[in-house]
């Protein structure tokens, strides 16, 4: 057993700023927390975790092969340290897909290559094909009447050009202290960020419901397939200079067809395409799109433990979405977060720190469509947040902390409305001031797996983590890569994450919990309509309450 020092921080200060005892002071552990910070300087493992993730699984995106073999890796991994781990399935997730072959070019009146990449789930060209490119704005019932019978063999250009705006800001940014403090305040922000992502979608779906804009674009894609349409072309909903973002070309269900050959392209060459065709000037693709549907199965999560001592029925759990989507390697979204998690196990293990409760990891595979996983995990284990079902396990679950927002360091915690971790979480970051790391705000931010541990009272938590260029550059991008992954941010994330789930599992109580939700629709979150806080970039994990 290692020596210990339980050193009382700020007390002082405490007892000045609360009245008659309301708070419980924290052991913060300044020799463990001292090991920790050291064996991560000295010993960091979360570039090379990192590395394999990304460079060397590649794309993860759910129930393709290279998901699997990254769950397979982390599971060596964790054993190799001598903890038991396993994937442990869950489903169904729909197709397995991938993308073997891209090419694509503009073949007249010029050769230009195209930068893209095909849309997750969508189908092949029948080999090398070339193709003209045609104009078609389709975003009701009434264009696809209009278009009946003219794109068969086409590729179909069906959104208006982007105007490409001048970049006056800074591709990369961290929070500024007065921006932190803001974020302190109660007020919340969601409204503003919902707003702001529909005023992006075209002016036709701008007051569609969720369920209504998945349905059009469902019939926008039957539509295509029956009229035998060669390739749909579009731009993706953020970036441009040379950088694509995308995600999905419509559904993976088993049961819905295919959608049609689907690319998503810098917005620089879809408007020089777009100009084109719009003076009259005959353009012609060459395309050859290879995507392979596999046979369905069940997807995993990845689960390994280091067991606790006296309290070992008892779980602090931390974890990070292991899946991503495919135009990149997914090193920040969320390669990042996961080699994060697998680090901060690595140092609790390594240094062989004393722990009352056990400490298990999650990676969880299917966020990016919705937070899958970690649903169904937590249904598995914990309870069913629509029915409030409860099992035997969700006494014995501490608390969640995640990381799902990008390389950018941790900055502080989103309470999730849990006021009664406040004191908690300030004295433990307490230990940590010279690592710009302490803001606290009430607020909750959506979009990644806590939410699923929210959802059945449990206390689920994700850091508020610089920003970076995660909604400038890589969140669901082609140039979502290892390269721009910040070392020191990672190791410093690292660091916080094992002193905050080494100081849960050894407080002498649980951490506090809020009252039970009454049984309610499990977390949504889907690539149409972002959770609250995020960019109107799509998909998932970012919180970033409007400035
Ligand atoms: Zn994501």
């Amino acid at each position: 057993m290692q020596p210990r020092k339980y050193v009382l921080l700020c007390a002082a200060a405490l007892a000045i700023l609360l009245p008659f005892g309301s708070m419980a002071e924290e052991k913060v552990d300044l020799y463990a927390i001292q090991r920790i910070r050291a064996e991560e300087r000295e010993h960091s493992k979360v570039m090379d975790t990192l590395f394999y993730l990304s460079d060397v699984n590649g794309p993860r995106l759910t129930n393709t092969p290279n998901y699997f073999s990254a769950a397979d890796w982390v599971v060596k991994q964790m054993k190799d340290l001598g903890l038991p781990a396993k994937a442990e399935k869950w489903g169904p997730f729909g197709r397995s897909w991938r993308v073997d072959k891209y090419y694509a070019a503009m073949s007249e009146p010029q050769y230009m290559p195209l930068i893209g990449f095909p849309l997750a789930w969508s189908g092949s060209t029948d080999g090398p094909i070339t193709a003209e490119a045609t104009i078609a704005a389709i975003y009701t019932e009434a264009d696809m009447a209009k278009y009946k019978g003219k794109l068969k063999g086409k590729v179909v250009l069906a959104t208006a050009p982007r105007e490409i705006e001048q970049s006056t800001k800074p591709l990369s940014s961290r929070w500024s202290e007065a921006e932190l403090a803001d974020m302190e305040k109660y007020p919340e922000a969601s409204e503003r960020n919902q707003a702001a992502y529909r005023s992006r979608l075209p002016a036709p779906w701008q007051n569609l419901s969720r369920d209504e804009l998945q349905t059009i674009r469902k019939k926008i894609n039957e539509f295509f397939a029956s009229e035998q349409v060669a390739a749909v072309l579009s731009y993706g909903y953020a970036g441009d200079d040379g950088t694509v973002f995308g995600s999905s070309a419509g559904s993976r269900e088993t049961k819905d067809p295919v959608p049609p050959t689907s690319i998503v392209v810098t917005p620089e060459h879809y408007n020089r395409i777009y100009r084109l065709l719009s003076h009259n000037i005959p353009v012609k693709l060459d395309l050859d799109v290879k995507t392979e549907i596999l046979e369905p199965q069940d997807s995993v999560n990845v689960i390994a433990e280091i067991p606790g001592a006296a309290k070992k029925d008892e779980i602090v759990m931390l974890g990070a979405h292991l899946d991503s989507w495919h135009g990149g390697t997914g090193a920040t979204d969320n390669g990042a977060g996961s080699a994060v998690m697998i680090e901060a196990v690595r140092l609790l293990k390594t240094l062989n720190l004393r722990m009352e409760r056990t400490v298990r990891l999650g990676l969880w595979g299917g966020e990016e469509e919705g937070l899958l996983g970690s649903k169904a995990y937590v249904k598995e284990h914990f309870g069913d947040p629509e029915t409030m079902k409860l099992t035997s396990e969700h006494a014995k679950l501490d608390g969640y902390f995640n990381v799902d927002n990008g390389s950018g360091r941790i900055r502080g915690i989103y309470l999730q409305g849990n006021d009664m971790c406040r004191p908690i979480f300030e004295q433990w970051f307490s230990a940590f001031k010279d690592m710009d790391a302490k803001a606290i705000t009430i607020r909750d931010t959506g979009g990644t797996d806590h939410l699923s541990f929210d959802a059945v009272g449990l206390p689920g938590f994700q850091f508020i983590q610089d920003e970076l260029e995660y909604s400038t550059l890589t969140h669901h991008s082609n140039m979502d890569v290892y390269d721009h992954v910040s070392e020191n941010d990672l190791k410093q994330a690292a660091t916080i994450v094992a002193a905050f789930v080494y100081m849960t599992a050894n407080r002498p109580e649980m951490l506090p919990r809020k009252p039970l939700p009454p049984p309610h629709p499990a977390p949504k979150h889907t690539e149409e309509e972002p959770s609250k806080g995020k960019p109107a970039s799509g998909t998932a994990d970012v919180a970033k309450p409007a400035k």
